[in-house]
């Protein structure tokens, strides 16, 4: 039995979703900017597939722009919002456990001359509402928070965050990273104060290649790609109407079980949980409380996580070891949240999807402690 704990990485494209890309690729291949019959079947489809999204989002379709991935789709907002801005002012906050997909980019920003400061959360809550309030200025153009830590699945109350930082300073734009929490945890987008918010397709049983950017009415962000004025001219070039549409139909797969799988995951999260504390000397990063109960960080004290990683994938349980993009290397996230190298050194990453079942887990805590006792005897 193969058992697939990795779903933070990438989950399975759903079956509906591979016969939906399937049918628009043999079916509807035409460009959507085209102004004859094959372009405005493509067109057609690809209206759909926004439409789709939107209804996930609970917002209007105009709002949601395609973009070539997660990556693409932060990037987009975040250069874009500066570079609007950049007449406001030079200072952007955010988190210091962002993905690489916000962290680098922030970094770029800095090396640009921009004042980048991060706030390193500790794992046991804090009042972030308060803490980026208070530091927000006349100066402050762009606030970046994400949803869900893709790394401990700690979930920052972002829509509390984005109404503080606009009372702070109402021109401030708020952008949020929603890859790992969007069809996962409840959030309201509509009446919230969040301008920006990315998306990715292959989190929640979509394809790979393919995010979305919500961009509310009246925030502004300019174009830093340059192409033709597909997407609002934020994500120039010919869309990607298969990827999008297989999108559209992952958020109508996964909206109507949403609620039932945040359910299912509490409770796979805690006897997962019970089950870990019975094993001797393993230790759990993620916290108990504002965490998605998809993602769960932990380990063996003693046992590198990526010896562990590969007595697991020995036996067909592929897990990843921190985040999976960063194969390998330390846990920047890790430590920012002031874990010691130790505990980091040994963290690996079990993230779960609504496929999950309770014997998978059973099995996967099985070999844990056959880890521990035969890791340690070698
Ligand atoms: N943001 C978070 C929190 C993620 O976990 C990921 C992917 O792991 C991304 C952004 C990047 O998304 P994509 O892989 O679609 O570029």
């Amino acid at each position: 039995m193969e058992i697939y704990l990795d779903n933070g990485a990438t989950t399975k494209p759903s079956k509906p979703v591979i016969r939906r890309i399937t049918e628009v690729l043999s079916e509807n291949w035409g460009n959507p900017s085209s102004l004859h019959q094959k372009g405005i079947q493509a067109e057609t489809a690809l209206e759909e597939a926004r439409e789709q999204v939107a209804g996930g989002l609970k917002i209007s379709a105009e709002t949601v722009r395609f973009s070539p991935n997660g990556t693409s789709a932060i990037h987009g907002a975040l250069f874009g919002a500066v570079r609007a801005m950049r007449r406001r002012g030079d200072k952007i906050l955010s988190t210091a456990v962002e993905h690489a997909a916000a962290h680098n980019p922030l970094q770029e920003l800095a090396k640009e001359g921009y004042k980048v400061e991060m706030l390193s959360p500790s794992l046991h809550g804090q009042d972030f509402a308060s803490e980026f309030a208070g530091k927000v200025d006349e100066k402050t153009i762009l606030v970046n928070v994400m949803m869900v830590n893709n790394e401990t699945g700690q979930i920052f109350p972002v829509e509390e965050i984005a109404t503080a930082v606009k009372r702070a300073n109402a021109q401030t734009l708020f952008h949020c990273d929603a890859v790992q929490g969007f069809m996962k945890i409840p959030f309201s987008l509509k009446r919230s104060n969040i301008d920006l918010l990315s998306v990715s397709g292959h989190k929640i049983h979509g394809p790979k290649g393919i995010g979305g950017l919500y961009v509310k009415k009246g925030a502004r962000i300019v174009p830093t790609m340059f192409g033709g004025g597909q997407e609002g001219a934020i994500f120039p070039g010919t869309e990607n109407v298969a990827f999008a549409c297989g999108l559209g139909e992952a958020v109508v797969q996964q909206g109507p079980k949403a609620e039932e799988f945040l359910k299912k995951m509490t409770d796979l999260n805690r006897y997962l949980r019970q089950n870990i504390q019975a094993i001797n000397d393993t230790f759990i990063l993620s916290p108990t409380a504002q965490a998605s109960p998809y993602i769960l960080s932990l380990g063996i004290k003693g046992i590198r996580s990526e010896i562990l990683l590969h007595f697991l994938e020995a036996r067909r349980i592929y897990v990843s070891s921190g985040s999976a993009c960063s194969r390998g290397k330390k846990s920047r996230v890790l430590a920012a949240y002031g874990i010691p190298d130790k505990l980091a050194d040994s963290a690996i990453r079990v993230s779960m999807s609504g496929d999950t079942m309770r014997e998978e887990l059973d099995r996967f805590c099985e070999v844990l402690e056959e880890a521990g006792k035969s890791i340690r005897r070698s």
